[in-house]
């Protein structure tokens, strides 16, 4: 008997040839096979008579073929085949383009169902490349005269095979699909059960089923991510950590210590914090903020805290650069409180421990190691480094991640070890997540929000610039870099390619060699060594070169107060989200700041969303555009997910995200075990696996 779990090539009408194509697109299995959906369905559905047959419009008809042949265009070397076809109420043409086959199914005196598009031609109407099937009833149909669904991604196998196969696939599994959502919630939604979804997911009865088809699977979809992230925040509430004491006295000095007043938004996100880590249970919260929000003031309050209550500190970084660039501020955001604050990197063997008064000091690993496994360092700040083996720390206390989104849980277990005794953690992030993702992927964490930037910061302005303004605008540029500034450029990509991307180097010779020959132009990309970028970026920001050309290696975090013009290359290549976060590269300083966005793009869609830009300075505003325009699949970690696209436009639905997290959150309540669903459960550590082999 057939089930979901058949090889596919155990499934009838699967040859050879068909199965070398479905395993290209990775179908091994019957279930495979019928959770490959269609991505749109072909409205057949208009069936007429040939006397009622419109120019242009889409329909089918029953006929008869009356002749057909098949010829070679003499000029164009094209094959065509015509047929004559008739029906009671008339006759009609229609004609085939290098199909040439098709004369050896359809035959004379064949009744077939024909659909496509009447259309006026030099002699003549026809029916162009019509979809046929020879079949009696209406009711058998898959080609034509219905809803036809098509698919993507095939490989070199057409939506016809898929749907030849799928069919009697279909009827034979129809009644015996695993419900896999609980009847309640099936019930309380509205939702068609599995089997009939399934079924009107390829072959609909009706638009209106159709769509409710899909519906169920993205609620189904959604309702999974509900539960594991619901149920990931439940299981991690029974863990143990150790509470941290929030010395107010301790606070109040290190607050008074700084050249700045706090902004409302960061006291408010730094008591979050704070009252969080005083609680048994450990912390699991996202830090958000736009890019010059001030966050890592916040989780330096957080870290002083908690090194004073006598637990250490891992901060973590994506990038050695930042990983510095976090060690020297933070050691001097803590000059004046007695901590030992370590620097652990990648291959580089650099490592620095630094102890009272703004001495930095070279250590060696195994000397720094030891330290942070006595308990002596009070803060190691490093890379992915720090999630090595090796490195064991005596008592640690909090987890900080810097720019590190969703997946911060699995690198705090990394760290943790399988201690008894679980780290707090904080991850920050300049990445504005949209609601429906702060709901869904992002549910198992609390958020704290920066909402504020600090105040007196310049406004930066923002152009876009079309190609005959690119003279004008380098000379602008030439006059910021004598008056002492430096220019960031940014480009999709790093080596040419024909598809005329802008490319870093390309641009940097360009720059360097014709454009500004007697200034120092420097270049970073990702296939760059860490010792050279680390190189380049230093130079830079010590002011040793006054242009620097780079791949949005450059988006997160790098300081440099001094760069006043962000001049994006190709930038309708770039999610606004990202633009903004260039952008926030710059306005650093005192200086008024410039963001020139490059395009050559004529179409009015691209300029409209590059407008979203000029007129919005709030990141968020910018995410939930993008959302709505590109898709999730843009934003960072939602790809690990795995979810098909049909389910990812779910993730925009903000009613449909908000419903399926209160169904889920009801749930849970009465069976926390989903002791009575074992298919759920099996659903949910499938996903679980799949989300921890990132
Ligand atoms: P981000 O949130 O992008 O990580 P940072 O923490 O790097 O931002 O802060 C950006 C800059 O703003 C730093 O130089 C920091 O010292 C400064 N800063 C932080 N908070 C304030 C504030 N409340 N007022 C003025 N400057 C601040
Ligand atoms: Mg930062």
């Amino acid at each position: 008997m057939l089930t979901l779990e058949t090889a596919i090539e155990k499934a009838p009408g699967v040859g050879p040839a068909l199965l070398k194509k479905l395993k290209r697109m990775k179908i091994k299995t019957v279930k495979e096979l019928i959770f490959h959906f269609p991505y749109k369905y072909d409205d057949f559905t208009n069936n007429i008579s040939i006397s009622n047959l419109k120019i242009n419009e889409v329909c089918t008809i029953f006929g008869k073929i009356i002749e057909i042949k098949t010829t070679q265009s003499w000029q164009k070397k094209i094959y065509i085949t015509e047929a004559l076809i008739e029906d009671k109420t008339g006759a009609m043409k229609a004609l085939w383009f290098n199909q040439p086959y098709i004369s050896k199914i359809l035959k004379k005196d064949d009744s077939a169902f024909f659909s496509g598009k009447m259309v006026e031609g030099k002699n003549g109407s026809y029916l162009s490349n019509p979809s046929y099937e020879k079949s009696k009833a209406q009711a058998d149909l898959m080609h034509t005269g219905r809803l036809v669904p098509a698919y993507s991604k095939t490989e070199g196998l057409t939506s016809k095979w898929l749907r030849f196969i799928l069919k009697p696939i279909l009827l034979q599994l129809k009644n015996f699909i695993p419900e896999t959502l609980p009847q309640e919630i099936l019930k309380e939604n509205n939702l068609p059960s599995i089997s009939k979804a399934i079924w009107e997911i390829h072959f609909p009865s009706s638009e209106k089923s159709a769509i409710e088809a899909q519906k169920r699977f993205s609620f189904e979809e959604l309702f999974l991510i509900e539960l594991f992230v619901l149920r990931e925040r439940n299981l991690l509430s029974k863990e143990k950590s150790i509470p941290i004491e929030t010395n107010i006295e301790l606070i109040k000095k290190f607050v008074g210590s700084l050249n700045f007043k706090l902004t409302d938004a960061q006291k408010k996100c730094a008591w979050q914090i704070l009252k969080d880590i005083e609680k048994e249970k450990p912390m699991n919260r996202l830090l958000e903020g736009d890019v010059g929000s001030g966050k890592t003031v916040v989780a330096a309050i957080a870290a002083l805290n908690t090194a004073k209550a006598g637990r250490q500190i891992a901060f973590m970084a994506p990038t050695e650069i930042l990983a510095k660039q976090h060690f020297s501020e933070i050691s001097k955001l803590f000059q004046n409180f007695k901590l030992n604050i370590g620097l652990l990197t990648g291959k580089q063997d650099q490592f620095k421990s630094k102890k009272l008064k703004n001495q930095t000091i070279e250590i060696s690993r195994k000397k720094l190691l030891e330290k942070t496994l006595t308990g002596e360092i009070d803060i190691l700040i490093g890379t992915h480094a720090l999630i090595q083996d090796k490195v064991k720390f005596g008592k640690l206390g909090l987890v900080v991640l810097d720019e590190q989104h969703r997946f911060g849980v699995q690198q705090r277990a990394k760290l943790v070890k399988n201690k008894v005794i679980i780290p707090h953690l904080l991850s920050m992030t300049a990445t504005p997540i949209p609601r429906t993702l702060a709901l869904t992927i992002y549910g198992d964490l609390d958020l704290s929000l920066i909402d504020e930037l600090p105040k007196g910061r310049k406004k930066i302005i923002t152009k876009i610039i079309s190609p005959v303004e690119r003279k004008e605008t380098y000379k602008f540029i030439g006059k910021e870099i004598k008056n002492g500034r430096q220019i960031f450029v940014i480009c999709p990509r790093i080596e040419e390619k024909e598809d005329g991307r802008k490319a870093v180097k390309t641009e940097f010779k360009k720059l360097k060699e014709e454009i500004f020959p007697e200034l120092k132009v420097e270049m970073l990309h990702g296939k760059m060594t860490p010792n050279e970028k680390e190189e380049i970026m230093r130079s830079f920001k010590n002011r040793k070169a006054d242009i620097l050309v780079s791949t949005s290696v450059v988006e997160v975090g790098i300081d440099v107060p001094n760069a006043t013009v962000m001049l994006v290359e190709g930038a309708e290549k770039f999610g606004l989200a990202q633009l903004h976060q260039f952008r926030g590269r710059v306005g650093r300083g005192e200086h008024q700041s410039y963001c020139f966005l490059f395009t050559d793009s004529e179409s009015t869609k691209t300029k409209q969303r590059l407008n979203a830009l000029i007129k919005c300075e709030n990141g968020f505003e910018l995410a939930e555009k993008d959302l709505e325009i590109r898709g999730p699949g843009d934003f960072k970690g939602t790809k690990q997910w795995g979810i098909p696209d049909l389910m990812m436009d779910a993730l925009k639905d903000i009613k449909l995200v908000e419903k399926t997290r209160q169904s889920a959150k009801e749930f849970l309540q009465k069976d926390p075990y989903l002791k009575q669903y074992p298919l759920l459960h099996q659903k949910l550590s499938d996903f679980r696996q799949l989300i921890h082999l990132e």
